[in-house]
Formats: C-alpha cells, sequence, structure tokens
C-alpha cells in the first residue's frame, strides 16, 4: 500500500498553497484520500517534475479506483477463491442462505460477490466501513490469501 511519505517526497515540496492546502504534507493526505487529485497542484506541472508526476500518477492509479468506502481490489491478485465473500458480516447477515455460504447471492445487500472468476464490490454503502459510524470491520481483507484487497 502506499504511504503519505512517499507520496510527499514526490512533490514539488514548495508548500505554495496553491492546492489549497496549508502543506504539500497536507495535500499528500488528501490525495491518498482521493479529496485531491495530482492536478489541483499546479506546480507539479512544471517540466523539472515531469519524472516525479509520472511516478505519482503511477502509485496513485489504484487510490482513483477506490470506492466510497476506499476499498480496492487489485483483480490481478484475486483469484476468485470467494473467502472474503463467505467472511464479510454483511453478507452473512443479509445473505445467509445465498453468498454466505458460498452460493450465487440472493440478496440485493451483499457487497462482495465472484463473477467471473473475480471478486466484485456491490453495494458499499452497506458496509461497516461505510459512512459516519463506520468500524474498521477487516474480515474480507485478513482471509485474502492473495492481498487483493484493501483500504485506503
Ligand atoms: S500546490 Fe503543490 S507545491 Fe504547492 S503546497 Fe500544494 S502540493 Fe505543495
Ligand atoms: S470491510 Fe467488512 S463489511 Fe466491508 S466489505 Fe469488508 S468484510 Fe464486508
Ligand atoms: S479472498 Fe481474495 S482472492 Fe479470494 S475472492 Fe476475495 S479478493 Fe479474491
Amino acid at each position: 500500500m502506499v504511504g503519505i511519505m512517499e507520496i510527499y517526497q514526490l512533490l514539488p515540496k514548495l508548500n505554495c498553497k496553491e492546492c489549497g492546502k496549508p502543506t504539500c504534507m497536507a495535500f499528500a493526505s488528501s490525495l491518498l484520500s482521493g479529496e485531491s487529485g495530482i492536478d489541483d497542484c499546479p506546480p507539479i506541472a512544471d517540466s523539472e517534475y515531469r519524472d516525479q508526476l509520472q511516478h505519482l500518477r503511477s502509485l496513485l492509479a489504484p487510490v482513483g479506483n477506490a470506492t466510497e468506502t476506499g476499498l480496492i481490489i487489485h483483480d490481478e491478485l484475486c483469484f476468485g477463491c470467494g473467502n472474503c465473500v463467505v467472511a464479510c458480516p454483511v453478507n452473512v447477515a443479509n445473505d445467509p442462505h445465498g453468498a454466505a455460504i458460498g452460493l450465487a447471492p440472493s440478496n440485493e445487500k451483499v457487497i462482495l460477490v465472484v463473477e467471473n472468476g473475480v471478486v466484485v464490490a456491490r453495494n458499499v454503502g452497506e458496509c461497516r466501513r461505510f459512512g459516519e459510524n463506520k468500524i474498521l470491520c477487516d474480515a474480507c481483507i485478513v482471509t485474502c490469501p492473495s492481498k487483493a484487497i484493501e483500504f485506503v
């Protein structure tokens, strides 16, 4: 998982505030959460930062694909074993006769399902990490044998 210092080191480190943040470190945090985009930093478009910009874009690409809960599924690592599907407490609670026992979902409130050999996330609003009352559920992460799931 990409870290805030890794992001910070690639920024111009001018603390010029043009991005609307008080410091480059604050902007790095904002990039990591998905609140800001790289293009919100005007100085980094300067040719002297070309290599840094390219590196930043590649580092942040997965963050751009994160859901509202910060969930990222790395398709290339997922082999569709379904561990996360049956471990997700929301799947278990909402669909005890379907996804929770490894069958096709029979309830529209399931979050994780395997489609075409790869897990996909639906209904992320049902995830225990979603919204103001979120809790740091990690059932899907810890049961994945290939580290295909992360939260940013
Ligand atoms: S605009 Fe770029 S260089 Fe200026 S403070 Fe923000 S991140 Fe730093
Ligand atoms: S964090 Fe918890 S509730 Fe959310 S998808 Fe993963 S296992 Fe399900
Ligand atoms: S546990 Fe990991 S490898 Fe298995 S389906 Fe879920 S994300 Fe894919």
